[in-house]
């Protein structure tokens, strides 16, 4: 334990991610996480001390975001601690709405500094999206003062139903602020059930990539940075398809880089090394609240095997590349695999099968998804969880070339409704349709929601057995 973990991270080419809170000010459709159960924020004991270790790590980049970070009383005296503790790059995402000018002089002339602002629109466009009145007109005067008072800002633009017909404009209002660079990205493909109310219509695809155009050259002519999609994504070939190629992924995950160059803290007090595997599991190891410090944490031996196995040949079966374009490693695996990278894909390839031969049920453990062409027979495939957790389940059920029936959800809101093209029903079908005698008469149910837990009493409760009549997507919770 200790310093020796040490040359097991590489902190110094890495990135800390520190959501402080949850909350927000705001409501807007497409945020994650506002849409938590439960409001937590960290106290700033808790946030120095991370902070404390970022700047003891020399940690390269860190990020300071939420919910909102303003609505927290300590965030500039965060900012300050970080920006004074030779943190090459620190960001501060912020919606804006309730900077002061207090905050604004304090946050002046801190070296290596950079806000981005989320403004999704000018004036009610951005009120609509952010569900409040008033509140494009704080935004972009807070953020023009700090423009004009040095401060580096940048501007990301959520790209969506609301604003996708002025998306040209919207740039355009801001192109006069000296700005690092305006980000204008679509909305995730994957979002949850309002994605009626903020997914971009597939029609007007072509639109959105014309004002596309017209920005890039417009902000070509006037030397403005603009991050642009290169195509836009559409809902059948967005990113998780690209990400498996029948069951191999474009990147390993064996001995990936990343989990020991990312931390990502969140306001649950937990802290995660990388996004999109299943760390969760290992719930116990990851809650630093249970720690003396977060030094003690991240350099303990149980941290450090966590990641060995997650990243070992039984571990993580490779994930979305784009999220992690920063870890050299990590791209220099997808673009120029070494013969090195290809053997040991390949051994772990092999590794997985020898192991999953002589004891099955890892395939429960390795895939998300079990064996599920062979537990299912011919039986109609639901996906319990009609949110975000089932549209990803019943994508990659796609993938597995099985066709689902429907999605169940208990949530009364949705009973009835259609969800990627499949209509919602409430768990009382399961009744219905459930042959006691004789299960493999019965739908086989797939469960694609957080709440596995309860999902899962609730089909007992009904009967239903364990893989045999039903399965959660591990990769989902
Ligand atoms: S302002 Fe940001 S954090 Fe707040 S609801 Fe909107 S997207 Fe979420
Ligand atoms: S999910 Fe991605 S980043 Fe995380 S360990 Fe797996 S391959 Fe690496």
């Amino acid at each position: 334990m200790g310093d020796d973990n040490m040359g097991f991270f590489d902190f110094e080419h890495g990135k800390l991610m520190l959501n402080v809170t949850n909350k927000c000010n705001f409501y807007c459709a497409m945020c994650v996480p506002v849409r938590d159960k439960g409001r937590s924020t960290l106290t700033k004991k808790e946030a120095f001390n991370v902070a404390d270790f970022a700047i003891g790590k020399k940690f390269h980049f860190v990020e300071v975001s939420g919910g909102e970070p303003f609505l927290v009383d300590y965030t500039v005296d965060l900012i300050e601690k970080l920006c004074y503790g030779n943190i090459t790059f620190v960001q501060l995402i912020t919606n804006g709405a309730l900077i002061t000018n207090r905050d604004i002089d304090r946050l002046k002339g801190l070296p290596n500094l950079h806000v981005t602002f989320s403004l999704h629109g000018t004036g009610d466009t951005h009120d609509r999206i952010t569900t409040k009145k008033g509140a494009f007109e704080k935004a972009d005067h807070n953020l023009r003062q700090m423009a004009d008072s040095g401060v580096n800002v940048a501007l990301n633009t959520v790209i969506q139903k609301s604003n996708y017909h002025s998306i040209y404009d919207i740039y355009t209002y801001f192109s006069d602020i000296p700005y690092e660079w305006h980000g204008l990205t679509p909305v995730e493909m994957h979002l949850p059930l309002e994605q009626s109310e903020i997914q971009i219509p597939p029609e007007s695809v072509d639109e959105v990539e014309k004002a596309i155009i017209q920005i890039r050259e417009s902000a070509e002519a006037k030397g403005k940075v603009v991050y642009l999609p290169e195509k836009m994504p559409s809902y059948e070939n967005s990113n998780l398809s690209l990400q498996s190629k029948g069951k191999k992924y474009l990147h390993p995950g064996f001995m990936c880089s990343v989990p020991r160059r990312l931390l990502i803290v969140y306001n649950s007090g937990h802290i995660l090394p990388c996004y999109h595997y299943n760390w969760r599991k290992y719930e116990t190891v990851l809650d630093f609240r249970r720690y003396d410090s977060v030094e003690s944490m991240i350099m303990g031996d149980d941290y450090m095997n966590m990641i060995l196995k997650g990243t070992g040949p039984l571990g993580c079966p490779g994930c979305d590349t784009l999220c992690y374009v920063w870890d050299d490693d990590f791209r220099r695996k997808i673009t120029e695999p070494s013969f090195m990278d290809t053997t040991i894909s390949s051994t772990s390839e092999y590794l997985r099968e020898e192991m999953i031969k002589r004891d099955p049920s890892l395939l429960y453990e390795i895939d998300g998804i079990h064996n599920i062409n062979k537990l299912k027979g011919n039986r109609p495939v639901y996906i319990w969880g009609a949110g975000r957790g089932g549209i990803l389940t019943k994508r990659l059920l796609k993938e597995l070339n099985i066709a689902v029936s429907g999605f169940i959800d208990s949530d009364p809101d949705k009973n009835g409704i259609v969800v990627s093209d499949l209509t919602v029903s409430s768990p009382d079908l399961l009744d219905k349709l459930f042959n006691r005698e004789n299960s493999e008469n019965s739908p086989y149910v797939v469960i694609g929601s957080m709440s596995a837990g309860e999902i899962k009493k609730l089909l007992r409760e009904k009967g239903f057995k364990d893989y045999k009549d039903f399965q959660v997507n591990e990769r989902i919770i």
